[in-house]
C-alpha cells in the first residue's frame, strides 16, 4: 500500500510516498524536499502513555474496558496507549490488571496497542488525591511484583516524600519502569532527591502537585528547573495558555497526554472514574464537588492546541509521539522510519485527522 503526502521524517518534512508492507514502514520515497501545500501530512500515530478509559468504559471495571478504550482513542488517532489504573484497594488492582492481560492475549483488530500499565498511584500523597480515591499505601515490593507480572507496568506514579516510596526508586528503574513524580506535596529538594534517585518525568504537570512559588519552588519547580521528560495535559482547562507556555519553554521533552476518562468520544453525561461517578460537561469532566477528574481530551485536539499555543505541526506531533517513544525505550515505533510499525496519521490542512493506521492497517472512524 501506498500513502501519498508531506511525510514527517526523521529528518523533517519531505513530499513523496510512504509504503506500508506486512505492517510495517518498507519505503519512504522523495519527490521534493519541499511541503506542498494543501496536500495531506503524514505523521506518527500518537502514544498515549496515561489514559483511564473512553467510550463509556472506565480501566478500573475491568473486563472489555481495555478494548473499548483501545478503539476508542484509536479513532482520534491514538496508535499506542497505557492503560492507567486509579488508586483502589489492592484486589480492585489485581482484578483490573487481569482483564487489562486478558485484553492483550486477544487484542482488538482496529484498536491502539496496548503497550502496558501506567500505575498511577496507590503509593501518592493521601493529602494530594485530586479525583483518585482515598486509598493510598505506601509502595510495596511484592504487590509491584505481582502485578508486574500480570501486565508488565511501563510507568508508575509516586509520592517520593515519603521514605518508603522514595527508596523503591532504584529498584523500579532496574524492572524497567519508568518513575513519574506526581499527586504529591513533595517540596523541591524532595524531588530532587527523587531525580536523583531515577525518578525520570512528572505526573500531568501543575495538577495534584505542589505548585512553584518564589521561595518554595515546590514539584512545578523541579519540573521546570530539571527535567527532560515531563507529562502535561493540553486540553486548555487543566493548565491555562500562559503555564502551558511556560513549560513548553522550559522543558525539552514535554508531553501531552489525555487522562482519558470514560466519557472521551461521549456525550455529556454521568461515567464512572475508578469508584467515583463522574460528571462530563462540555470540555471538562468533574466530581460532583467540582473538582477536575481527569479529562474528555483525545489527543487529535491536542495536537491542535498544542499548534494554537505557538508549535509547529512537527513540535506539536513530537509532543504526541516521537518523545514518549524515546521516554520509554521503544525502537519499534514513534517516527515515519523505514523498518517501524506503519503507525500513523494523515492530517488535512486543518490538523484534522482523515485517517489513521495502526501496523499498517486502516481504521474505521465516524465521520461525525
Ligand atoms: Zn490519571
Amino acid at each position: 500500500m501506498k500513502l501519498a503526502g508531506n511525510i514527517l521524517t526523521a529528518d523533517g518534512w519531505i513530499n513523496g510516498h510512504l509504503t506500508i508492507k506486512d505492517g510495517l514502514i518498507a519505503g519512504i520515497n522523495r519527490i521534493s524536499g519541499e511541503i506542498v501545500t494543501g496536500a495531506p501530512c503524514l505523521i506518527p500515530g500518537f502514544i498515549d502513555l496515561h489514559v483511564h478509559g473512553g467510550g463509556g468504559y472506565d480501566i478500573m471495571q475491568g473486563g472489555e474496558a481495555a478494548r473499548v478504550l483501545a478503539r476508542t482513542h484509536a479513532r482520534f488517532g491514538s496508535t499506542s496507549v497505557l492503560a492507567t489504573t486509579m488508586t483502589a484497594p489492592p484486589a480492585a488492582i489485581d482484578a483490573a490488571f487481569a482483564a487489562v492481560a486478558a485484553v492483550r492475549r486477544n487484542p482488538p483488530a482496529d484498536g491502539a496497542d496496548i503497550l502496558g500499565i501506567h500505575l498511577e498511584g496507590p503509593f501518592i500523597n493521601p493529602e494530594k488525591l485530586g479525583a483518585q480515591p482515598a486509598y493510598a499505601i505506601r509502595a510495596d515490593k511484592e504487590f509491584i511484583n505481582r502485578l508486574n507480572a500480570a501486565v508488565p507496568i511501563r510507568i508508575i506514579t509516586i509520592a517520593p516524600e515519603f521514605a518508603e516510596n522514595l527508596a523503591l526508586i532504584p529498584w523500579l528503574g532496574r524492572q524497567n519502569i519508568r518513575v513519574q513524580i506526581g499527586h504529591t506535596l513533595a517540596d523541591y529538594e524532595q524531588c530532587c532527591c527523587a531525580l536523583q534517585a531515577g525518578a525520570k518525568s512528572f505526573t500531568h504537570l501543575y495538577n495534584a502537585m505542589s505548585p512553584l512559588s518564589h521561595r518554595a519552588a515546590g514539584a512545578v519547580g523541579a519540573a521546570l528547573a530539571h527535567a527532560r521528560y515531563c507529562e502535561i495535559i493540553p486540553d486548555l482547562v487543566h493548565v491555562g495558555k500562559g503555564a502551558m507556555r511556560a513549560a513548553m519553554r522550559a522543558i525539552p521533552r514535554l508531553y501531552g497526554i489525555t487522562d482519558g476518562t470514560a466519557a472521551c468520544g461521549m456525550p455529556d453525561g454521568q461515567y464512572r472514574l475508578g469508584e467515583n461517578d463522574i460528571y462530563k460537561q462540555g470540555n471538562a469532566v468533574r466530581l460532583a464537588d467540582g473538582t477536575l477528574a481527569g479529562s474528555v481530551l483525545t489527543l487529535d485536539k491536542a495536537l491542535k492546541n498544542f499548534i494554537r499555543l505557538g508549535d509547529s505541526l512537527a513540535q506539536a506531533s513530537h509532543r504526541l509521539s516521537a518523545y514518549q517513544a524515546d521516554y520509554l525505550g521503544l525502537q519499534d515505533r514513534g517516527r515515519l522510519e523505514i523498518g517501524l510499525r506503519a503507525d500513523l496519521n494523515i492530517i488535512d490542512t486543518h490538523y484534522n485527522i482523515i485517517d489513521t493506521y495502526i501496523a499498517g492497517r486502516r481504521v474505521g472512524r465516524d465521520k461525525d
